[in-house]
């Protein structure tokens, strides 16, 4: 599947869980968001190690960065306060322009390392955990370890934190199920689908 239908599935997976706990509004917004960004991150291996499709495989990245930029604006606004607020804006809005302007490989990677130092900085473990996931995706194979359980299970626990950080509910729902809908739509069970998801990495790699 492509990221357009990727991003589609993924805010639909939003919508759900945000209905499910009859969130407002607002937060029916960030949920739809995030399950956009959830739904996109298995494919942020693209960069990895496939040759001449550098192109589709930035333009994805750069929805993504973009998409994160303004989540964290979003965030800043919603639950910083005085200086926190405004490094929170600032660094959201250098996410959006940079990643806007970003044309090179090895981007990804550098982006990893900048969230690492972010999260470090503002002692947010799931922007930390976060920039990890982005460094390790930068790195491996296309539908490989971003695309198994481990993937689910180690951005289950970024979602946790990011859930505990920010206290909105159906925050980790949103992730797991916006994460989950990609391997589902990657799998060989669906007719359109050449390739599978090798759910049991490292123990197998048997496609499924
Ligand atoms: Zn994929």
């Amino acid at each position: 599947m492509n990221g357009t239908a990727h991003a589609a599935v993924g805010a639909a997976t939003g919508f759900i869980v945000a209905n499910t706990y009859t969130a407002p509004p607002t937060e029916t917004a960030l949920l739809v968001g995030i399950g956009v960004v959830a739904g996109l991150l298995p494919d942020l291996d693209i960069d990895g190690k496939l040759r001449g499709r550098i192109t589709l495989s930035h333009k994805l990245f750069q929805s993504v960065g973009q998409l994160i930029g303004i989540l964290m604006i979003f965030y800043s606004m919603y639950e910083g306060n005085g200086t926190n607020q405004y490094i929170g804006l600032g660094i959201g809005l250098l996410l959006f322009v940079f990643t806007s302007f970003i044309k090179q490989r090895h981007m990804l990677t550098l982006t990893g390392i900048a969230v690492i130092a972010v999260g470090l900085s503002l002692q947010e473990t799931w922007l930390f955990l976060l920039g990890i996931f982005i460094l390790i995706a930068s790195v491996v194979s296309h539908r490989s370890y971003t695309h198994s359980l481990l993937g689910v299970v180690f951005v289950g626990y970024i979602a946790y934190r990011l859930e505990m950080s920010i206290g909105l509910i159906g925050v980790q729902n949103t992730c797991l199920a916006g994460y989950i809908s990609h391997l589902v739509t990657d799998s060989k069970f669906l007719p359109f689908n050449k390739r599978g998801v090798k759910l049991f990495l490292p123990l197998s790699s048997k496609e499924f």
